[in-house]
């Protein structure tokens, strides 16, 4: 009975007036914003909530609904990967931390007013462009970011309409990253196992018209050098249907090396040798073809040229030889890409993230000078690489320095602030994000799928009743 009555009461908490009250009867309040509601300002915010109990947190985010990668990027079939959504969800129900869904930084919103409006400021707004290859024809309908094909099957507004042709039996994927093992997965796997999802039903559809029977995934470096770690190949070569034909050429004296090799890398290692070792044994009727040494050099219709490689030092130096691969699809998976949204960051286009020293953003370059109350974690600061738990921990250590400086008065909380004003903005609630997220859940059982997600921004403000 008691935990029913909690829950209620709990519930009640997330009317907007119910946590206003909180928020009002809490003096003096600190006022924190956090910028992006991806992982790193969900575990920014679970922090800074546990560790200064006088402060309020408000967490704007450019799309009405939260989780940034969690939701748009992490691979459907790996649904367990999503359960930190339960952690980020617990915190967003926190009474003193306010949600603000479709307020952009740098459209709705500058910097300089939010840094108006609060005592401290993080930016966790990801990294949401990606890394060109800057080959003539790039810009040709058949190469497409990793980015955007992860989207399109995830269903990021803006990403429904990309209709990549599938039509043809070779696709290349340019990088060995974990993004282009989770493309490559969705390229090769059974429809079956994605109906069950929440991949899209037009990616779905469209994943049941697909011709494609062969992935090249090709590296710059060597074997030693892949990006891709264990589990997820270990996935690839348990798929059925499906045979991985390594080149033995790759893989010539890697044996000897094996015992220089941290364990991490010996493991994936071995798993290689060991696939190649096994190669032929079975057979599918699709192909994932990982080839490595073989750096990008031309883009023509239907074809990809590489130049082979040398390793120098690790680093990958063209020889006067070239491959060219059958390529009716190119998708280039080389790395997602942060930009500056508002003239107030001080951006490092260079390393496409902002200039930062342990998540406090720098000021004047040459000093090395902090701007006082303004923050960065996250894939924006850290740049885009690094697994959820890795982000985690980043944005821990990052929310530290904003309690520490904020309980040392290192930033300054004596007068008051008055936070964001929605009046009149059309903007997303907590509440409002539970009603889309009920439509979803309800659509989705229908056809036996965690969620049916919703893909227009106006469906979406439609649902949560703003
Ligand atoms: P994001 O998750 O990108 O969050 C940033 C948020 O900011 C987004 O919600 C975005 O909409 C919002 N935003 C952007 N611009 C603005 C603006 N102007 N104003 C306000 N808000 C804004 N890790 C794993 O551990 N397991 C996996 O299986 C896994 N799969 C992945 C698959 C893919 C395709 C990718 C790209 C990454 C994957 N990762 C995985 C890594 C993981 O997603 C990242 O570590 C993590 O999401 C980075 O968190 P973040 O908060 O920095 O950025
Ligand atoms: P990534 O791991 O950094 O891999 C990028 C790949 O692109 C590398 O193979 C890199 O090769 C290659 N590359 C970069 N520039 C290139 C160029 N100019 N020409 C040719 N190749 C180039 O990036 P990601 O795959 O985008 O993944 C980002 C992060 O998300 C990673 O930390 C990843 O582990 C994580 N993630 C995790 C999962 C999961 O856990 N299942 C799934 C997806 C993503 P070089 O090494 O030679 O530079």
């Amino acid at each position: 009975m008691v935990p029913k009555l909690f829950n209620i009461w709990r519930r009640g908490l997330h009317t907007t007036s119910a946590r206003l009250q909180v928020i009002r009867g809490a003096t003096p309040t600190k006022r924190i914003c956090i910028v992006g509601a991806g992982p790193a300002g969900f575990y920014a915010a679970q922090l800074i909530l546990k560790q200064l109990d006088d402060c309020v947190v408000d967490v704007m985010e450019k799309l009405p609904v939260p989780f940034g990668l969690v939701r748009f990027g992490v691979a459907p079939d790996h649904p367990e990967v999503k359960n930190v959504i339960n952690t980020f969800t617990k915190t967003a129900e926190h009474p003193r931390l306010r949600y603000f869904g479709n307020l952009s930084l740098g459209t709705d919103v500058s910097l300089q007013e939010l840094r108006d409006r609060y005592h401290a400021v993080l930016l966790t707004y990801g990294a949401d462009q990606d890394r060109e290859l800057e080959l003539e024809n790039e810009q040709q309908g058949n190469v497409i970011s990793a980015r955007k094909f992860v989207a399109w099957y995830n269903g990021l507004p803006g990403a429904e309409n990309l209709a990549p042709d599938l039509s043809g039996r070779d696709v290349t994927i340019v990088g060995q990253g974990n993004v282009a093992v989770d493309v490559a997965r969705m390229l090769l796997s059974p429809l079956d196992a994605l109906k069950t999802t929440d991949t899209t039903e037009y990616a779905l559809e469209a994943l049941s018209r697909s011709q494609v029977e062969r992935v090249h995934l090709v590296g710059r470096r060597g074997p030693l050098q892949a990006a891709f770690t264990i589990k997820e190949l270990r996935e690839m070569l348990k798929l059925p249907n499906v045979d991985t034909r390594w080149r033995t050429d790759d893989f010539s004296g890697i044996d000897n090396q094996l015992e220089k090799l941290q364990r991490p890398r010996k493991r994936l290692t071995e798993l290689m040798l060991k696939s190649l070792k096994e190669q032929g044994r079975s057979s599918g009727s699709k192909q994932f073809l990982p080839i490595f040494l073989r750096a990008p050099k031309a883009i023509s219709s239907g074809e990809m040229e590489f130049s082979v490689t040398e390793l120098q030092q690790e680093a990958a130096v063209a020889t006067s030889s070239t491959e060219r691969l059958p390529s009716h699809l190119i998708l280039r998976s080389i790395g997602y890409k942060s930009s500056c949204v508002d003239g107030g960051i001080n951006f490092d286009t260079q390393r496409g993230r902002v200039h930062n020293i342990e998540g406090r953003v720098v000021k004047d370059d040459a000093t090395g000078k902090v701007d006082t109350g303004l923050y960065v974690a996250g894939w924006l600061g850290t740049g885009p690489t690094g697994v959820i738990v890795t982000t985690m921990g980043g944005a821990f250590a990052v929310a530290k320095h904003i309690c520490d400086d904020i309980t040392a008065n290192v930033v300054d909380t004596s007068s008051a602030k008055p936070g964001y004003d929605a009046d009149g903005k059309r903007v997303v609630t907590w509440d409002g994000w539970r009603r889309i997220n009920d439509f979803e859940s309800e659509a989705g059982k229908a056809k036996g799928k965690p969620r049916e997600k919703v893909v227009n921004i106006q469906d979406m403000l439609r649902i949560a009743g703003v």
